[in-house]
């Protein structure tokens, strides 16, 4: 079983300071396969990410996330930035560049939620556990809701700072495009203490601390 962390973030995102490097490095010492760099709305972490990458057993997926008009929107396999948008505009641009569509935390509470019933059915993956939850039923009813729909699930750390990465990932045998397609990925994570990470984020980006 490969295990993939499918949220992170870098200092291209502002609520951020981890360095490409060392997400890289935090990755592979918590025994992680892979991830995917999900900055907001830009997809430059995840390239630098993948320059600093010399291990051919690693992968690392170019992804971001996107904010859209329903809320945020993971994509992975991006080969361009994709802006910020209505939903569907952005969908669109997703499948256009053949990347992978995930709705991030549809039922977080502090942020927008995306759990509107319509959008589901547009979407490839459902994020199913992110480490940043503030309570353990918002990751639940994401479950649930993923199995009702028969829709595959993924999970990320959602890390801004090192000690965050791989809280929370994804496992899967064989490529993750086939294990999306193929509905057959496990889900693992933790989301203890995230309102402290929350708040470092809130420091970070407001007051630049
Ligand atoms: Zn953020
Ligand atoms: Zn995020």
């Amino acid at each position: 079983m490969k295990k993939y962390d499918l949220h992170t973030h870098t200092y291209h995102s502002r609520c951020s300071n981890l360095r490409p490097e060392t997400l890289l490095k935090k990755a592979k010492e918590k025994g992680l396969d892979g991830i995917a760099v999900t900055d907001h709305n830009t997809i430059k972490g995840a390239l630098e990410t993948k320059r600093w990458n010399k291990d051919k057993n690693f992968e690392v997926i170019v992804g971001e996330e996107i904010m859209t008009d329903k809320g945020e929107i993971l994509a992975l396999y991006l080969k361009k930035d994709i802006r910020p948008g209505k939903f569907h505009k952005v969908i669109k641009d997703i499948k256009r560049q053949k990347g992978i569509s995930v709705i991030a935390h549809p039922f977080a509470t502090g942020i927008r939620k995306n759990a509107d019933q319509g959008l589901f059915k547009h979407i490839d993956a459902i994020e199913g556990f992110n480490a940043r939850s503030l309570f353990k039923f918002e990751n639940i009813k994401a479950q649930i809701k993923a199995k009702e729909l028969d829709l595959p699930v993924t999970a990320g750390s959602d890390s801004h700072f090192s000690s965050e990465v791989g809280r929370a990932y994804t496992e899967f045998d064989g490529t993750l495009r086939n294990a999306i397609k193929n509905k057959k990925t496990n889900i693992k994570g933790n989301n203890l203490f995230s309102f402290i990470y929350r708040l470092r984020s809130s420091l970070k980006k407001y007051l630049d601390i």
